[in-house]
Formats: structure tokens, sequence, C-alpha cells
């Protein structure tokens, strides 16, 4: 059994790997850096290598920046929102022709479970649709002023920006950048994290025939040093950063030392309330899925579930039988619902908040484990859950970014409110009840960008995504991520007396 998966794998690689040579992309071309250093990414499931990538450093940061202003100054400034609609399609539909081999990289990449992977590049290709179609309603206003006066403003793209994404949705989270920035009219330098970079590098090979040299532009590397060169670098004209809280302070200080905007999608430690009357195997369901999608790595994991004590026997066991309908196994494999960790920290990581938890007097009811047998090579860690949890142990308090749930009990409206508010963070927030009202009221009163009902998901390129508090500041998706990438004129102009 091990043997077949590490061959599984090591023929999935040979096969995503064969034709494809992985390096950064700048002005249209592979492009090979200054320096002599690589980073290797690994496969989670098997931790073997997939791809040596030759690593940028801050000289090739301003390479790529001085190619994306010249693509913007040559010809993209001049491009109609007809024409940036239709080239984006046009990449569609070239990524499109490309989905298996997207979904095998972006699954063996990240360890992501196959189906995952797969929702996610097609989740992708919508959002770049979305963007295609948006980036014709990009208007301004005509503002009121009296004879003699006209006045009206336009939205115009900033020029460069500089994008940083993270490893655990690498080309989903890739649209939902360069989407918006691309049909406001900017170019992009894109950096991908280097723990799983591929997707977002082929991404951009296969945009090579469709839009003008150096448009798009993608710069693996190390945070400490491309990202740090491309935050602070005077070229750049907007940041928009996805990954962690602490790393998103630097990037608003590098930012601010150019004083360029920033828009960034930080972690949160997300609560899902479960109400008295709510629907035991529904609500189980939701929380199981917000917290073991994608092995517990997303940014809007509902890790904290606070449930009323009238109906706290009923859903735990609702919930524990939807957890075990995540199991780990092969992440190639139809049918797996759980895969590794993405990185060999994130795995130390979370075994260490395991051992916290176990510690910090709380009850391990459910997991806490790795699998032994075929699956020991790999990064795995198994469902968890936590009861007896209170607010101010660190497993309640951090972003665990694993696939650990903490379960904890309230009495009073008013105190699930306050359990549930009583973070730094606001990305999401989840309600478990079947009373509309009681819905409505508490998504009002709950501190959070993205409230779900009785539900885990969807994500829709339609709606703002980011957080409130310390999960970030301005939104990904919507129109209001096509805003954050314009800036706003306003004209003036003064209307001569008629001479004839
Ligand atoms: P990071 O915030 O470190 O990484 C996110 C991106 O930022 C990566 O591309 C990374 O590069 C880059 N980066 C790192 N340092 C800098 C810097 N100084 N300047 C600019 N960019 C930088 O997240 P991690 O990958 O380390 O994950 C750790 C924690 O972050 C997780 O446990 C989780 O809490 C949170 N996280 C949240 C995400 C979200 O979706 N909101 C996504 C990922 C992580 P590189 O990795 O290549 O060095």
């Amino acid at each position: 059994m091990e043997n077949s998966i590490l061959t599984a794998h090591e023929d999935a690689i040979t096969d995503v790997t064969t034709d494809t040579t992985f390096t950064p992309w700048i002005d249209g071309e592979q492009y090979l850096p200054n320096q002599d250093v690589t980073i290797e990414t690994l496969d989670p499931a098997v931790t073997r290598p997939i791809a040596a990538i030759p690593a940028c450093d801050g000289d090739d940061v301003d390479a790529a920046v001085e190619a994306a202003w010249d693509a913007y100054d040559r010809e993209w400034e001049a491009t109609s929102p007809a024409e940036r609609a239709s080239m984006l399609r046009e990449w569609v539909d070239e990524l499109r022709d490309h989905e298996d081999e997207l979904t095998r990289l972006e699954c063996l990449d990240t360890g992501k479970p196959i189906e995952q992977a797969r929702g996610e590049v097609q989740g992708a290709f919508d959002t770049l649709d979305y963007y295609a179609s948006l980036c014709r309603t990009i208007g301004g206003d005509q503002i009121a002023a009296g004879n003699g006066l006209h006045a009206y403003t336009r939205k115009e793209p900033f020029g460069v920006v500089g994008q940083i994404i993270p490893w655990n949705f690498p080309i989903w989270s890739l649209t939902w950048k360069l989407g918006p920035a691309l049909a406001a009219g900017n170019t992009s330098v894109l950096k991908p994290a280097q723990d799983a970079p591929l997707t977002a590098i082929r991404a951009a090979q296969l945009s090579a025939d469709i839009f003008p040299d150096g448009v798009v532009n993608v710069v693996p590397g190390t945070g400490s040093d491309v990202g740090n060169a491309l935050t602070g670098h005077g070229g750049v004209q907007k940041v928009s950063f996805t990954g962690s809280r602490r790393v998103g302070e630097r990037v608003m200080q590098g930012a601010a030392s150019h004083i360029a905007p920033v828009t960034l999608e930080l972690g949160s430690k997300s609560p899902f309330l479960v109400f008295p009357d709510a629907n035991p195997s529904k609500v189980g369901q939701a929380v199981a899925d917000g917290i073991y999608y994608s092995s517990g790595e997303i940014c809007d994991a509902f890790s904290r579930a606070i449930v009323h004590t009238d109906i706290y026997e009923e859903f735990l066991d609702a919930f524990l039988e939807a957890a075990e309908s995540y199991t780990c196994g092969d992440p190639l494999e139809e049918g797996t619902t759980m895969g590794p960790l993405t990185t060999a920290d994130q795995y130390e990581s979370v075994r260490k908040y395991i051992s916290l938890g176990k510690q910090s007097g709380s009850n391990l009811i459910y997991g806490g484990g790795t699998p032994d047998g075929p699956l020991d090579r790999g990064w795995y860690v198994e469902p968890t859950v936590f009861t007896d949890v209170d607010s101010d142990m660190r497993i309640a308090r951090e972003e665990i970014f694993g696939p650990v749930q903490t379960v904890q009990k309230f009495d009073s409206y008013e105190e699930g409110i306050e359990r549930a508010n009583d973070t730094r963070f606001g990305l999401s927030a989840g309600i478990g009840t079947e009373d509309t009202s009681l819905a409505h009221r508490a998504a009002a009163d709950l501190e959070a960008g993205i409230v779900y009902v009785n539900d885990y998901g969807p994500i829709l390129p339609e709606a703002p995504y980011g957080g409130f508090k310390e999960s970030g500041i301005g939104k990904d998706l919507g129109e209001a991520s096509l805003d954050h990438y314009l800036q706003t004129k306003s004209v003036y102009m003064n209307l001569e007396n008629p001479t004839c």
C-alpha cells in the first residue's frame, strides 16, 4: 500500500513536470534570476520533491516592476475595458483547456484532496470570468455643480500593483488578486508562496499569447527577500496581501514607506454559534465542513464551535458523526476527504497546539494523532476535537490553521454573542438556527466580515470577502475589490459662456 501511494505520486509528479519548466515569469517569458538559488517544493503526502524553482531576489523584483511599468505605459493603460474583458475570457478558456493539469498540480503541491483541488480550480475560472464581465461596468459619476461647471469623476488604475498570495489556496487566490487588478487596467507583479508556487507559475505561462508581455509577472522567492522587496518597492502603487496577521503588519509597514494603499486578507479564529433550535445534523455538518475542509488550513475556518447548553449533547453527536466523514487518505484518489497539511512547519505547529490543548485541561475527545501505515510518510493530522475549552486557552484564542475544533458552551444570547466576539479577529462567523429573526439579529451582532447561516460556504465571486478587526483591510472579490484597484479622480471643467 505504501509503495502504491509513493509510486502513484512519483508517476503523477513526472506527469505534471515532464513538459513544464517552472521558473519565474517576467516580461512575458521564463526568466532566470541573477542568483543561483532554488526553492524546492514538496508533495506533502509523500514528502518528495516536485520541482526546484529558481528563486528571485530584490534585483529580480526590480526587473519585474520595470517590465510591468513598460507594459503599462506602452499599451496596457490604453486598452479599453472591452479589450481587457476579451483577454481575460481568452485566458479563462486557455486555463480551462488545462483544467486536469492544474487540478493535479494543485493537489500535489498543497496536498488537497483532488476533488477539493478541482472545485477550487473551477472557482478560479469563475472568478476570472466574473471580473471579465465586471470590467465593462467601470464608470464614474457626474456631480451636480450648477451652470458654468461640469464636474465628474474618473476611475483610473494605479499602474503597477504588488500582490502576495499564500500556499493554502494558490490558484484561487491568484485569480482573486489578478482578476480585479487586470480588469481595472493595472499590471501586476505577484509573489506566490514558496511552499506552493506551481499553479501560479503555470497559470502565468498559459497567459503568454494572450496578455501583452509584462502585464502578468510572477516572482517566486522567499517572503523575507521577494516579499519585502515588493511591498517596499517605490514603483509599486498598490499592495494586496493574503496571509498571516504577523506578516500583514510587515506588509503594511513596507507599503507605508511609499504610501501605497493596502488590501489585507489575514487570518481569523472564527466562531460558529449553535442556538437551541438548530437542526443538529445540518449544523453538525456545516461546522465539520468549516473546520475540516482543506485540513483546516483555511483563513475562515470555523475553529470555535460555541453551543447552547440545551442542544450541546445532540449537536456534539451530530458533529462527531460528520467529523467521521473526514478521513485521511491519498489526495490523488477520488473520494479522499482529508489530505496532509501543506508544509512541515504547519505540521509541527498544529501538533504543538494539540499538545498545548492536552496540557491546558481541555478534553481531547476525538482524533489528535497522526495516521500510521501507508500515510505515515506525509504531514497528516487527524480531525481533532477538544471540549471543555475556556475562552482564555491558547487553542481557543490563536489561529491553529489545522483540523482542530474547540467546543464551548453558552447559556444566553448575550453570552453567546459576547463569547463569539471575544477575539481580535473578525473574518467570518456562523449561525445555526431555524429561526429567521434570530439569524438576522445574530448576523448583525457578530463582528465578522462574512456570516454563514446553517452552512459553510459557498464563496461567490460576486460577494465581497474580507475581515473586520485584525482580520484585514478592504475586500477581495465582488465589486469592492475592483474598486480597490482603481483610484478616483475628480474633474472640474469650466464651461465658457457661449460666444455665438
Ligand atoms: P505568511 O503570512 O508567512 O505567508 C503568506 C505569504 O506572505 C507568502 O507568500 C509568504 O512568502 C509571504 N511573506 C512572508 N514574509 C513576508 C514578508 N516579510 N513580506 C512580504 N511577504 C512575506 O503565512 P505562512 O505561510 O507562514 O503561514 C503561517 C500562518 O499564517 C498560518 O498558520 C495561518 O495562521 C496564517 N495564514 C493565513 C492565510 C489566509 O488565508 N489568511 C494563508 C496562509 C497562512 P513565503 O511563504 O514564500 O516565505
